[in-house]
This record gives C-alpha cells, structure tokens and sequence, in this order.
C-alpha cells in the first residue's frame, strides 16, 4: 500500500466516481437505469484468465466505463423507483472510504476498541433517535449491532430465541418448536427458521389480505397460537414486519406484542426499510408496541444514506444473542483490565470478521444531522404522494393499498372485471416501460393481482424525476387504454 500511489490513483477514482453521479443527473440517455445487457454479456468482452503483468489505472477505468457500466443497473439514478433504494450519501461513501483504508477487523474489543466502541454509542444514538424502549440500550442488558444485512439479523436473532427456549424445554423438543409471521414476511424468515432446524411444516404464515390493507390480523396469530398449543406444539418465535417488502404494510405491534408478551413468545420487528422513517416523529407510531418486542432490526443502507451494507440490530438481552453464538477458542483470548465491560461482537454475529461500518453511520449522522436526515425522508414521501395523485387522477389507474411511506402499490383497472387480463396487461406495461432505461420500477403479487411498485428513496431523485417517471407510464399504458377498452 504504496501512500503516493494511494493519494495519486484514489483523487482519480473520486474524480471518475464524481462524474457517475454528475452524468447519471445531466446525460441520462447513457445510463439505462435498468441495465439492457442479455445474460452472459460480459465473458466476450474480458479475457479468459488474470493478466501476468500489470495494468494501468486507465486501462482499468476505460473498462468500466466500456464493459461494466452497460451491466449496471443504476440504482442511484434519480429515475430508479423498483424494489427498495439503496441510498447513498458523500457521508456514507467517505464512511465506507475511511473504512477501507483502515481495513481493520473487529471481531473482539482488543483487534480495535475504537471499532467495537463506537458501535455500541452510535447505536445507542439511532436507538435514541428511533425512540427505542431503554432496554434495547448499551446501557442496560439490551444493546445493538451492526450486521450486514436484515437477513442476517432475522437469523441471529432466531438462533438466540431457539436456544432460549430450548434450554428450558430441552433440546430434544426442538421439532416441536413453531414459528409465526405473516404470508408478507420477507423470505428470509423461513430461509433462517429453516437453518435453525425449525422444521418446514412448523413455519405458520398468517394469511393477510386487504381488509387489513396486508397487516397481521392479529386474531389470526393468537388462534394459531393456542390451536398449536392444544396440540402440544412450542410457540417461540414472532416475526412482525413494519414496511413489508412487497406493499410496505405495518404489522400491528400493539396487539401482536401483547399477545407475545401473554404467551412468552419473542418477537422480532423486522422494519428493514420503513424502520428508517421512524426517526421522524410523525411516523414513530408505526413502531409503538415496540416495548413488548425482543428484538429490532432496520437497514440504514436502504433509507438513512448509510451506503451498503449497513443493517443495525438491537436486542433487548444480549446475552441471549451470546449464548447462541459465542465461540471461545484460545488464539482469540486476551486479558483486559474490566473485562466484563468488553463486547466482542464476534459472539454477536455469524461470522467472525467484520467491518468498521459503525463509522460510516457516525458520520452520516453527524455530517447531516439529524434533522436532516429526517427532511430527507420526508421529501422522499412527499415525491410518493406526488406520484400517488397522478395515478389517483388517472381513471385507467388505481392506487393498490393504503400508502404509509413511499412506496405506491398501483396498477392499470380491471375492464368488465377480467382480472386475468388486467394480470397481463400490467405486466406488459411493467415489461414495456422498464424497457425504455428511462426508468426502472418493479411489481408484486397481491391477492393475486400483478401490482405495479413505485419505491422513492434514490437520493438524486426530485418532482421532475417523477412527473417523468409518470408520463412514461401514461404514455406505454395508452395502447391498452385507448377508448376506455383493452
Ligand atoms: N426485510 C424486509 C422487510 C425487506 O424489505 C428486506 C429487503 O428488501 C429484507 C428484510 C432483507 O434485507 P437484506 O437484503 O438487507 O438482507
């Protein structure tokens, strides 16, 4: 690690990555936002094996431009609104910057204490700003960490819950340990239940639909619950979503945790996006019922402008969470004056290295300030409902669900009720659209109807991005709409 060279090659890499985003906003003809490349693309164009000699940082960047960016889909165009944002900031990506250039791996508190410590204030300061209950502070039992990803969380967070229960029923009642969610949970859920040995058929998926406008009834959880009681079944495990992946729909936290607390079942809040918007005090109430949940978890990667990857986790007690995962083995011991006050957060955690991604959400946080952040937020809403009443003004459209975020569910009308046919048209329109570059938006599936998404959260995206965005939806929806027919 050569420092001039550093300092030479990182001013052009900054400058190269400047200009992406500066051409994303002014040449976006040259940025299809989802990338038209066909699969397997990018094997003609590079050589067979690693070269002998090196190459220059030119010739490297010439084939970004050239062989990469066309295989790029460009999430931090303004014109992306498909599945959820990953949004960026110049915070973030200094935060990811310094990161690596420091390049440390703190997997105990001794291999960098400043790596572990900060993470322990700076989550105690997004607990703080997300009005978490006490509990779920350092400062108490509770505390937080960073994992990679919401998937990663759901896992950890059903291993330590498994084995709580277990080390009460005992281990050999492990198939008969049940779990709850509901059919809009994000499939993670399963994939982590099913690698905790929960088996497949103990796996309860709550039917929603839109009389709760996709929410958890939770009648339908505390009868599942005592139906599998009856049948001797053990009910461990709850997972709650705010801000579900397909319709952002809350599930509601108040009834579910009560009934969690009944029947001493933990539960998990997965809010990986829309836990984001509860810094703000207007939408805090989506997380109110948060004091009767074991565990929280929120992505700052897809709406706090904390870049990849970045998904804080806070447990109530964390030592559930260690006892599930601590590992001991003798080349990581080491001795510390107050011990006990140490956090190792490998035995937080699947894996035992780990990024310093506590800096970067220090410094987003303290770059922008939190009221800054929160406004972000708000604008992104604002841009949803703007979206939002032009679909709602347009008779061959309607709006799918009841909007919290910024997300709106929306799709072309049924004609004379035929559903099938309004399926294919809209997924054609979604093929049709997406098609141009112009824009990128993605769909779902929702009491079997194909719905059509349109997600805000990319930073650079203003009014004029979604008056846009629209207009493209009008104008390849005219072909099924022209006279009122299909
Ligand atoms: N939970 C919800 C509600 C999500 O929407 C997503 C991703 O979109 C996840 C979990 C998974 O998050 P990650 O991709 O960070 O694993």
């Amino acid at each position: 690690m050569d420092s001039e060279l550093l300092r030479e090659q990182g001013h052009i890499m900054v400058d190269f990555i400047a200009d992406y985003y500066k051409n994303l906003q002014d040449s976006p003809q040259d940025f299809p936002v989802l990338s038209q490349v066909q699969p397997g693309y990018l094997r003609d164009m590079l050589p067979d094996s690693a070269p002998d000699q090196p190459e220059s940082l030119k010739e490297l960047l010439d084939d970004v431009s050239k062989k990469i960016m066309p295989g790029i889909t460009h999430w931090q165009s303004p014109s992306y609104f498909a599945y959820y944002a990953s949004s960026t900031s110049v915070a973030g990506f200094l935060g990811e910057m310094l990161n690596a250039g420091l390049s440390v791996v703190g997997f105990t508190w001794l291999t960098s204490p400043a790596a572990t410590e900060l993470e322990i204030i700076v989550l105690d300061w997004l607990a703080k700003l997300l009005q978490l209950p006490e509990q779920f502070l350092s400062t108490g039992n509770g505390g937080g960490v960073i994992q990679g990803t919401g998937c990663e969380a759901v896992l950890v967070v059903v291993l330590a819950a498994r084995d709580r229960i277990l080390k009460k029923v005992g281990k050999t009642l492990l198939p008969r340990l049940v779990v709850y969610a509901s059919d809009q949970t994000h499939s993670s859920f399963r994939k982590a239940c099913l690698i905790g040995g929960i088996h497949e058929e103990n796996i309860r998926l709550l039917k929603t639909d839109s009389s709760t406008n996709y929410g958890m009834p939770p009648e339908s959880l505390e009868e599942a619950i005592s139906h599998d009681l009856d049948k001797g079944f053990i009910p461990f495990f709850i997972c709650a979503t705010v801000g579900t992946t397909s319709s952002a729909a809350v599930d509601p936290l108040v009834p579910l945790g009560k009934i969690a607390k009944k029947y001493g079942i933990w539960m998990h809040v997965d809010a990986a996006y829309a836990g984001n918007a509860c810094i703000c005090p207007e939408y805090r109430k989506f997380i109110d019922g948060i004091e009767n949940a074991d565990s929280f978890n929120m992505n700052a990667h897809k709406w706090l402008f904390a870049n990849q990857t970045c998904s804080p986790l806070w447990v109530k007690d964390r030592y559930s969470l260690i006892d599930a995962l601590k590992t001991n083995p003798e080349y990581l011991e080491f001795k510390v004056s107050k011990k006990d006050a140490v956090v190792n957060y490998k035995d937080w955690q699947i894996s035992l290295s780990r990024r310093f991604r506590s800096l970067k959400l220090w410094m987003v946080l303290r770059l922008y300030g939190s009221e800054n952040l929160r406004n972000f937020i708000r604008d992104h809403v604002n841009l949803a409902k703007h979206f939002e009443d032009y679909v709602a003004q347009d008779p061959h459209f309607e709006v799918v669900t009841t909007r919290y975020f910024s997300l709106v569910c929306f799709r072309l009308v049924p004609v004379d009720g035929d559903e099938d046919k309004c399926n294919e048209r809209n997924r054609e329109l979604l093929a049709a659209v997406n098609s141009t570059g112009k824009i990128f938006i993605s769909h779902t599936a929702l009491s079997g109807k194909f719905i059509l998404r349109f997600a805000v959260g990319a930073p650079l995206t203003e009014e004029k991005h979604v008056t846009e965005a629209w207009q493209i939806i009008q104008k390849h929806s005219s072909k099924f709409t022209r006279n009122g027919h299909y």
